[in-house]
C-alpha cells in the first residue's frame, strides 16, 4: 500500500516462551480452574497460542478469599514504605523483560510491535513506579491513607497489561489486594505478569488473576466478599455491573467509552495537525476508547486537510504487526471486525463518503484498512456510535462555538483535542469541553502523573496521578 517497499523487519517471537496452557493465578500458585478452557489466538495469523482455564464460580470464590486473607494478615498491615519496594521490584522487572512482553502482546492482542514496545510496556512500568513513589506518603494524598481491602478488576482486550497496570498498582500501593480478570481474546500479558508477581516475591494472595469471558467478571463483580470494583470496558457492560453494585457498599470506578472530537482550526500548524488526527485514530487500528475517531475541520481548511489526510494515509504500512515498520496491525478478533464492517456499512448507506488508500490484506487474521468518511452529519451513527476501529468520520464547523458545541454532542465525554497556532483559544475552547481529557496540538498521551478519566456514559472516577489514590483509599469519601 505503500509508494515505498520495504525489507521486512520482524522481531523474532523466540524470546518469548508460550506455554501450551494455563491455569489461574489464586494465591500466588498457578491452579486449575474448574470451568471450561478456552483458547486465545493470534488475531493476525488465527493461529491458536494457547490454551487458558476458565474460573468457575467456586474459583472466583477461593481468588477473593486469598486476596481476603493476604489483606488481613500481610498487605493490609504492612508499612507503606515496605509495600513500595514491591511496587518498585515490579517496575524493574517490567522493564527487564519489556522485549518478550511487547512480543506477546503484540502476538496475543494484533498491535503493532512498536506500539507495545515503545507504548503499552514503557508505560505500563511507569505506573508501577509512579504509585510505589505513593505508597509511603498517603497521608499527603488528601484522601488519608486507609485502604478499602479487596478490589476486584475487570478489564478489556485493547491495552491489556496497560490497563492491568493501571489497575494494580494504585491498588497495591494504597494496601489493597487484587481479584483481576482480563479478556478473554487477551489473556497471555497478564499470565506473565503473573509470573512477575512470583518473581518479585511478592506475599501470596495479593494478587490474583483469574482468567475466562464475561460470565467470570460478572461472577467478580457480583461476589459479596469484594469492597471495591474497578471496571474498564463498554459502556453497556458499565451499566450491568452498576446495576448489580447499586445498594451495596462496594466503591465502584467505571472507565468506559468515548467518542472524541479532535478539533483543527484554520490556523493549526498543519503537518503537526496531521500527524495528530493519524495518530489519534489509527493508533491501535483505533482500538481505544480514547480515539479521536471525530475529526472537526473547520470548513475553510477541510479540502486542505482531507488531501493531506489521504495522502499520509496512503503511506501506512499495514501487516504484520511483529514487523518493526508496521504502523496498523490486526483486529482484536473476529467479533470486533464484525462491528466495524456492520458500522461502517452503515455509514456508507446513510450517505457518507467513504475513502481507504489502495491496501492488499493479509490472507488469514481480523483486517481492516485504515479508513476515513466524509461528508457525516451529527445525526450519522457513525459519529454518535463507538466503531472502536480505524474509521474516522469527518465533519466540518464554521466557528469556535459551532466547533464546541458538535463536540460535545454526544453521550460521551472522555477526551477531545484542539489544533491551533493561539494559546487563548486552546484555554477558551478546552474549558468549555465536556471531556476528561483535552489534548492541544498532540493526542494519545499518556502519563501516570495525569488523571485520566470521563463525564457522562464514558464513566467516573480517575485513574493515573494523585485523583487515581482516590479510587482505592476509604478517606476518600469524606
Ligand atoms: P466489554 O465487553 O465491556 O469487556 C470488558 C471486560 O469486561 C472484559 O474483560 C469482558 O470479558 C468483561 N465482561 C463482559 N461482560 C461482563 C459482565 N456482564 N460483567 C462483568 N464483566 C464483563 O468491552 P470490550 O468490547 O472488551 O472493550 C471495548 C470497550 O471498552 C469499548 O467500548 C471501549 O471504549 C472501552 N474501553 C474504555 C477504556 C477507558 O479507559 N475508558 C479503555 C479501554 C476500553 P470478555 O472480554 O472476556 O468477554
Ligand atoms: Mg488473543
Amino acid at each position: 500500500m505503500s509508494i515505498f517497499e520495504y525489507a521486512p523487519a520482524p522481531e523474532s517471537r523466540a524470546i518469548v516462551d508460550i506455554k501450551g496452557s494455563y491455569g489461574l493465578f489464586v494465591n500466588g500458585e498457578f491452579t486449575d480452574g474448574h470451568g471450561t478452557p478456552f483458547k486465545t489466538v493470534n488475531p493476525a495469523t488465527e493461529e491458536v497460542l494457547a490454551e487458558v482455564a476458565e474460573a468457575d464460580a467456586s474459583d472466583v470464590d477461593a481468588a477473593v478469599k486469598a486476596a481476603r486473607k493476604a489483606y488481613d494478615k500481610v498487605w493490609g498491615p504492612m508499612p507503606g514504605r515496605e509495600r513500595a519496594k514491591y511496587l518498585y521490584r515490579i517496575a524493574r522487572i517490567l522493564q527487564e523483560r519489556a522485549r518478550e512482553i511487547s512480543v506477546l502482546e503484540t502476538i496475543d492482542n494484533g498491535k503493532p510491535i512498536k506500539e507495545s514496545r515503545d507504548v503499552d510496556v514503557p508505560t505500563a512500568a511507569a505506573f508501577f513506579f509512579y504509585y510505589a513513589g505513593w505508597a509511603d506518603k498517603l497521608e499527603h494524598s488528601g484522601y488519608g491513607s486507609t485502604p478499602l481491602g479487596v478490589a476486584g478488576q475487570v478489564i478489556p482486550w485493547n491495552f491489556p497489561l496497560l490497563m492491568l497496570a493501571w489497575k494494580i498498582a494504585p491498588a497495591l500501593a494504597c494496601g489493597n489486594t487484587v481479584v483481576l480478570k482480563p479478556a478473554e481474546t487477551t489473556p497471555l500479558t497478564a499470565l506473565l505478569f503473573a509470573e512477575i508477581c512470583q518473581q518479585a516475591d511478592l506475599p501470596p494472595g495479593v494478587v490474583n488473576i483469574i482468567t475466562g469471558a464475561g460470565a467470570t467478571g460478572e461472577t467478580l463483580v457480583g461476589h459479596p466478599g469484594i469492597d471495591k470494583v474497578a471496571f474498564t470496558g463498554s459502556t453497556g457492560v458499565g451499566k450491568a455491573i452498576a446495576r448489580t453494585v447499586a445498594g451495596s457498599d462496594k466503591k465502584i470506578t467505571l472507565e468506559l467509552g468515548g467518542k472524541a472530537a479532535n478539533i483543527v482550526f484554520d490556523d493549526a500548524p498543519m503537518d503537526q495537525a496531521i500527524e495528530g488526527i493519524v495518530n489519534g485514530i489509527f493508533f491501535n487500528q483505533g482500538h481505544v476508547c480514547c480515539a479521536g475517531s471525530r475529526l472537526l475541520v473547520q470548513e475553510s481548511v477541510a479540502d486542505e486537510v482531507l488531501e493531506r489526510l489521504k495522502r499520509r494515509m496512503s503511506t501506512l504500512r499495514l501487516g504484520d504487526p511483529l514487523d518493526k515498520n508496521t504502523d496498523v496491525g490486526a483486529i482484536n478478533s473476529a467479533a470486533q471486525l464484525a462491528r466495524i464492517h456492520e458500522l461502517s456499512d452503515v455509514g456508507e448507506a446513510e450517505g457518507a463518503g467513504r475513502w481507504s488508500p489502495e491496501c492488499e490484506l493479509p490472507a488469514n487474521g481480523f483486517w481492516f484498512p485504515p479508513t476515513v468518511f466524509t461528508g457525516v452529519s451529527q445525526a450519522h451513527r457513525i459519529a454518535r456510535e463507538e466503531i472502536f476501529g480505524p474509521v474516522l468520520s469527518v465533519l466540518t464547523f464554521r466557528t469556535p462555538s459551532e466547533a464546541v458545541e458538535k463536540a460535545n454532542n454526544t453521550p460521551y465525554g472522555l477526551s477531545a483535542g484542539i489544533w491551533t497556532d493561539k494559546g487563548s483559544r486552546i484555554l477558551d475552547i478546552a474549558g468549555r469541553l465536556r471531556a476528561g481529557v483535552v489534548w492541544a496540538n498532540t493526542f494519545n498521551k499518556f502519563d501516570p502523573t495525569s488523571p485520566f478519566g470521563g463525564y457522562k456514559e464514558s464513566g467516573y472516577g480517575r485513574e493515573g496521578g494523585r485523583h487515581g489514590l482516590a479510587a482505592y483509599l476509604k478517606g476518600a469519601d469524606a
